[in-house]
């Protein structure tokens, strides 16, 4: 019997969430200005909340964070320079290869290891001597948390520590950079602002998305120095992304910022206990979830059924990406409820 499907579950991506009505009050609410004249007053705000937070000199609003990580890689590097990156960071795979196409700046991929990072001696056999044949290493991207994963903050450290030896600028791809606070307060016992500005601190420059776990409709910050952001507002204008009342939308991030933080901690609570339902169930194999993102590996019967399963599922009023590899992300949409029925869901499928 099909149940039917009342209840919408969408688990495809913390990219979903519906601006709340606190969150809509405040983008109405909102002083304007003209942005690209500089007089906008939400967005001067929310650039200043953000540098003060994070403890850098300034911040730029962003409309995506893909035009974020783009100017920032423009920004630290000229034509003919390289970055170093992970083979699946974003920097990399899932920006349409911007800093290449546009930036002429060659990507030096590496392997990650199980827990994301990027090997130290990896990054150091990956340096270029400083030699014509060579692009010029110039930069080293890393993104925390990357595929949900906190990267040690020792780690972090040490690739501080080897960045700053050879002479290399230092970029964090921060989408989800206060999710990697809140999971890093919890283990240290300590505040989520804190360690998600300990973690920045780490870095010339930082990309944060207002659009994910935070909940608002549109928009990211690069965060670094004033000489920093002179280049990278450049690159923005130059690259279209010069708004104008875009105070509306930096009134949504800024609620985001003053609201949104802490609660993430419900969200990775909400994975961990899916990943805890789903375990109990056979022919899964369940990744343990450090903040709001859950990888499921279909094994056996259920692998062998796998095309079935997104559409199985999207009946059922749960939506969800992967073939083999399933991914589930919780947000401020989703609510306990949503996560039981989920579980009941996949329960029904694999009994089929
Ligand atoms: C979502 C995301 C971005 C930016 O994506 P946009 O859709 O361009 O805002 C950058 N890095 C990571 C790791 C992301 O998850």
């Amino acid at each position: 019997m099909l149940k039917p499907a009342f209840m919408r579950v969408d688990l495809r991506s913390d990219t979903v969430t519906q601006p709340t009505p606190a969150m809509r009050e405040a983008m109405f609410a909102a002083p304007l200005g003209d942005d690209v004249f500089a007089d906008d007053p939400s967005v001067n705000a929310l650039q200043d909340q953000m540098a003060d937070m994070l403890g850098f000199e300034g911040a730029l609003f962003m409309p995506t964070g893909t035009q974020s990580n783009l100017c920032a890689i423009m920004a630290h590097c000229q034509r003919g320079d390289e970055y170093i990156v992970g083979q699946m960071a974003h920097t990399y795979r899932w920006e349409g290869g911007g800093a290449a196409v546009l930036g002429s700046v060659q990507p030096q991929p590496l392997n990650h290891q199980a827990d994301g990072s990027l090997a130290l001696a990896d990054i150091e056999d990956a340096i270029k001597p400083d030699d014509a044949h060579f692009a010029r290493t110039r930069l080293r991207t890393l993104e925390n948390t990357i595929g949900g994963k906190l990267l040690p903050h020792d780690y972090v450290q040490q690739a501080t520590e080897l960045a700053k030896s050879r002479g290399l600028a230092r970029h964090l791809d921060g989408a989800r950079l206060f999710n990697a606070g809140v999971a890093q307060a919890a283990l240290r016992g300590t505040d989520a602002r804190q360690e998600a500005r300990r973690i920045a601190q780490c870095f010339d420059s930082v990309s944060v998305c207002f659009s994910k776990g935070l909940g608002a409709p549109v928009g990211s910050a690069l965060c670094g120095s004033a000489e920093f952001l002179t280049r990278a507002h450049r690159i923005r204008k130059m690259t279209g992304g010069g708004l104008r009342q875009s105070g509306m939308l930096a009134g949504a991030a800024s609620h985001a910022l003053d609201h949104h933080i802490d609660r993430l901690a419900d969200d990775h609570a909400l994975a961990r206990r899916l990943a805890e339902g789903l375990s109990a169930l056979a022919n899964l194999r369940v990744e343990q979830p450090q903040t709001n993102i859950l990888f499921v590996d279909l094994e056996g019967e259920a692998k062998a059924r796998a095309g079935e399963l997104i559409s199985f599922l999207a009946a059922r009023g749960v939506l969800a990406t992967g073939l083999y590899r399933l991914r589930f992300v919780t947000h401020l949409d989703v609510d306990a409820a949503g996560v039981e029925h989920t579980i009941g869901v996949m329960r029904d499928f694999l009994a089929a």
